[in-house]
């Protein structure tokens, strides 16, 4: 059985709190791996090193610590098959999502290198007589982040680019679920120069999460995960005088207009509704279409592409559409909820309830699942399911289906499919959701962009990634400084006679 420490002062250390978790493969059902859970003692320890090793890192020239991150790319992407390949073990999705979550955290770091141009501060000349005045970025010291088993390399290193890139150090408390990317995360940073102590990934449960909380020196908290959670982290964090940024759960709406592409509409659903299992922040879970006509004829666009979707493990290749989800629970609490929605009235129009796949009975697949005449009041509208599971609610008016959305109590990500830009514009000036898909489903943006959902998606004033992070994980300082004139001018040798 592989043993899972944590990543300490520049190398793997054995868990000392002799508490540990199963790692289980998903496709299989197998304890594979058995992690440490850090205890408050083995946090602050981590902690007070970084603390120790900060201030030189802080002090280096931002273009040297650029230059460790760019080198950085360099070695994910020459693993990028190694990290896929435990990704998918660990996590469940197939390899080429897997490779999806190395190459968008590895976007961000990209991004991190261009940070000499991002701290550059501000500067005022002759603000009064002889008087200039300049604004600094500086790293705020020890920083955290607490990210779920989903994104398992994305998360990470859209926590650790930007903190590290701007002179802190940091401590990464990855989900419990999948630790072992987030380890060689940390193995590939040394290898690019990251001096020792810089980043610690100390593995652990809700114990080195209060410690974070507790602990002085860390200064921000940057969080991924559930709502509770990321509203228990945000008013903990913040009670303690923390800088805190926390993102949460989703309900993400598709609104479909009867003058959409249907087939165009049918397909991206399938994609964002059930690609990784639905274990997506971003997946859409509701599809919305406007008008009994519409609603009809999506679903029979619909019906016969979820049928044809291939539920396998990663190792079989390129064939597979999506994998299993993440433990046996995860997949009792999802199957749980079908119940719940068949009980509520709700129409069960693909029932992947039976789904079994030979030779993988211990697995956590689940099937597809579509819902339509799905009602807000239910369970499965009210909750996010986290599984492959797709929910039609039918609306008469467009207004009618924006105020759906806007009404829903989370606020991530959000689609409308149409051919009217006025509709479109319209639908993206008034909602109250914080990233806004045009003809496109899944509207992450870029790395260069900012990362961030509104209402109970998201706890805190800035983003995730782009310039946001740069503001998050620095604290700006204002010099007013003034130099007396008449020195360049040199001494005086003339007997000058009283004025
Ligand atoms: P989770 O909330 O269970 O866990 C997230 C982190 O919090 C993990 O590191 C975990 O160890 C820790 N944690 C769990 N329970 C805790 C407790 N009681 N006290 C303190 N810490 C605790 O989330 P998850 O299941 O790993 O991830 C799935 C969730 O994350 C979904 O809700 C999904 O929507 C959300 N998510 C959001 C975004 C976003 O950007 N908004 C992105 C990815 C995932």
């Amino acid at each position: 059985m592989q043993e899972l420490g944590h990543w300490i002062d520049g190398k793997r250390v054995a868990g000392a709190s002799g508490r540990v978790t199963d790692v289980y493969n998903p496709a299989t059902g197998e304890v594979q791996a058995r992690v440490s859970l850090a205890s408050k003692a083995e946090l602050d320890a981590a902690v007070a090193s970084a603390a120790a090793a900060q201030p030189e890192w802080g002090a280096t020239n931002p273009q040297r610590r650029a230059r460790v991150l760019m080198d950085f790319v360099r070695l994910l992407n020459r693993d990028m098959d190694k990290l896929a390949e435990a990704l998918s073990r660990e996590h469940g999705k197939t390899l080429p999502d897997a490779k999806g979550d190395v190459q968008r955290g590895l976007e961000v770091i990209e991004f991190c290198i261009g940070a000499p141009h991002l701290l550059k501060g501000e500067f005022t000349d002759s603000a009064g007589p002889g008087i200039d005045m300049y604004s600094m970025r500086q790293p705020l010291g020890v920083v955290a982040g607490i990210t779920p088993f989903n994104f398992p390399a994305m998360i990470p290193m859209w926590k650790m680019g930007p903190a590290l890139a701007c002179g802190n150090a940091f401590i990464l408390k990855p989900s419990e679920r999948d630790p072992s990317v987030p380890l060689m995360l940390a193995e590939l940073l040394q290898e690019a120069g990251l001096p020792d102590g810089i980043l610690q990934v100390v593995n652990g449960d809700k114990e080195a999460v209060d410690a974070i909380l507790d602990n002085e020196t860390v200064q921000a908290i940057g969080f991924v995960g559930s709502t509770p959670i990321a509203h228990y982290i945000y008013s903990r964090g913040c009670a303690a005088g923390k800088r805190v940024q926390c993102f949460g759960g989703a309900k993400n709406h598709m609104i479909i207009m009867p003058d959409a592409d249907m087939d165009q509409a049918a397909d991206a659903l399938v994609g964002a509704g059930y690609g990784a299992a639905g274990e997506r922040c971003m997946a859409i879970s509701v599809a919305v279409p406007v008008g009994e006509r519409t609603a009809d004829a999506l679903i029979e666009k619909l019906v016969p592409r979820i049928e044809k979707l291939k539920v396998g493990p990663y190792t079989a290749g390129d064939d597979v559409d999506y994998g299993p989800v993440v433990t046996a629970e995860a997949r009792q609490r999802i199957l749980g909820l079908v119940e719940s929605g068949v009980k509520q009235g709700a129409k069960l129009v693909v029932d992947g309830r039976d789904f079994a796949l030979q030779g993988y009975e211990e697995g956590f697949f689940i099937g597809p699942h579509l819902f339509d005449h799905v009602t807000p009041e239910m369970d499965i509208y009210r909750q996010e399911i986290f599984g492959p599971v797709l929910s039609q609610v039918r609306a008469n008016s467009y207004e009618e289906a924006l105020k759906l959305a806007m009404d829903h109590e989370y606020g991530n990500g959000t689609a409308i499919f149409t051919r009217d830009g006025d509709t479109a514009r319209d639908f993206a000036a008034r909602v109250n959701v914080g990233m806004v898909g045009i003809n496109v489903p899944i509207p992450v943006p870029l790395a260069y962009h900012t990362f961030g959902g509104w209402k109970k998606s998201g706890f805190g004033d800035l983003n995730q990634h782009g310039p946001d992070a740069f503001r998050f994980y620095t604290r700006t300082k204002t010099v007013t400084s003034r130099w007396p004139s008449g020195l360049k001018e040199g001494g005086e040798f003339h007997f000058r006679a009283m004025d």
